[in-house]
């Protein structure tokens, strides 16, 4: 059995990734590892085959005994240890959550129903580095699936509504700690008139007191229409990935460009997305449906109508499942090319832990 490391099993993705093995038994093909960086020594999480005392993530000969490595403890860590893995002559496979090596030639991004098959290639060629992809591209390529693979698109624009999640545990948390201020102020004064308390509530959520340490802004009855770093072309970095990471995971012969707004929203762990997609060609609107409800298990056709739309395509149904539902399929007015759609889905699932995980159980 593969010997397998596991860094960073603690935290949000690394939690998910865990609970999800563990339903899918995938502990029982491997023998398990746990590394951290705090918890050196103590007892490790009991699993099958796993080894009892947690190792250290800063331990390079420990770490060098392993054959995967997998690793959701984030962008520094990778930056520090994979080049002092890889220089120490490790020729291991690693996986891993965080961006940095994505954009490497040498590393594979992986979404195991989009791209299996680059993915065996890529094993079979020898590659060691797989890299989970940026959630909300994940998340667009499993919806749009059906319509890459037959060639139908020109361009996408996508419009996020993304998760607080997808900043972080303390970010989810901020986000409730901030409600949860909010509503104590109605609480205090439930006689107050709708205007008198918007006035009240927009000079608390103001206010230095406001808990935002983390967002740096209330997302508490707001939005924020900045991800990530700024890049010289006045994108956001999340908007930026959108389209280098897609090309990637596709391996598109020409570049499809993929572009628009990033946001954070009050959502908890889904991100969705308002696309607008141009056809190749005109298609009709019934072949477009089922291209993209036959493309892969996951995603799911929402027929565009209100009450199917508001019952399954929310944050609030799609949450902590791996179905990617895509709605609001239709013609646009702006010209018989031009689609419209909507899609959610669970970033710390498909977004983030599970196409590590699939990539896990195909190297084992
Ligand atoms: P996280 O929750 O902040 O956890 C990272 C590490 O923080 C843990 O492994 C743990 O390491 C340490 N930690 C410190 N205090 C902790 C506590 N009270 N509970 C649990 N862990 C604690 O990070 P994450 O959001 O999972 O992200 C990990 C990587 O995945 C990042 O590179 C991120 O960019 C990427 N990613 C995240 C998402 C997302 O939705 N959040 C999506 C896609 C990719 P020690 O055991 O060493 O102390």
């Amino acid at each position: 059995m593969k010997k397998v490391g596991f860094i960073g099993w603690r935290g949000m993705v690394g939690s998910v990734l865990m609970e999800r093995m563990g339903e899918e038994k995938d502990f029982l093909k491997m023998e398990s590892y746990f590394f951290s960086t705090s918890k050196g020594g103590e007892e490790a999480p009991v699993v099958a085959n796993g080894y009892p005392k947690v190792l250290s993530s800063t331990d390079l000969k420990e770490l060098m005994k392993m054959d995967i490595l997998v690793s959701c403890q984030g962008g520094e860590f990778t930056l520090e240890m994979h080049p002092a893995l890889r220089n120490s002559g490790w020729k291991g496979y690693w996986i891993d959550a965080a961006s940095t090596l994505r954009m490497k030639s040498d590393s594979v991004i992986i979404l195991d129903p989009v791209n299996r098959h680059i993915i065996q290639d890529s094993i079979s060629k020898g590659m060691k580095d797989f890299i989970g992809g940026n959630c909300t591209v994940s998340l667009m390529l499993i919806a749009l699936h059906g319509l890459f693979k037959a060639d139908l698109v020109e361009w996408v624009s996508s419009m996020t509504y993304q998760a607080a999640s997808g900043a972080g545990a303390k970010n989810m948390l901020e986000l409730l700690a901030q409600m949860q201020t909010v509503g104590n102020k109605y609480g205090a004064n439930p006689a107050l008139g709708a205007l008198e308390m918007e006035k009240e509530v927009n000079s608390l959520i103001a206010s230095d007191s406001f808990p935002k340490a983390n967002f740096g802004h209330p997302l508490a009855l707001n939005i924020l229409p900045w991800i990530d770093s700024e890049m010289p072309n006045g994108q956001s970095k999340e908007e930026w990935k959108a389209q280098v990471e897609a090309n990637k995971i596709l391996q598109t012969q020409k570049e499809i460009p993929i572009d628009g707004t990033c946001i954070r929203v009050g959502a908890l762990r889904c991100h969705s997305q308002a696309m607008t997609i141009k056809l190749t060609k005109s298609v009709e609107l019934a072949t477009v449906e089922s291209l993209i409800a036959e493309a892969n298990p996951w995603v799911k056709l929402i027929p565009n109508n209100k009450a199917e739309t508001l019952k399954k395509l929310t944050p609030a149904s799609v949450s902590g499942t791996l179905n990617i539902p895509i709605g609001r399929v239709r013609k646009m007015t702006l010209g018989d090319q031009y689609l419209n759609a909507f899609t959610c889905g669970d970033q710390l699932l498909w977004g983030a832990a599970e196409p590590l995980r699939c990539t896990l159980r195909m190297l084992v």
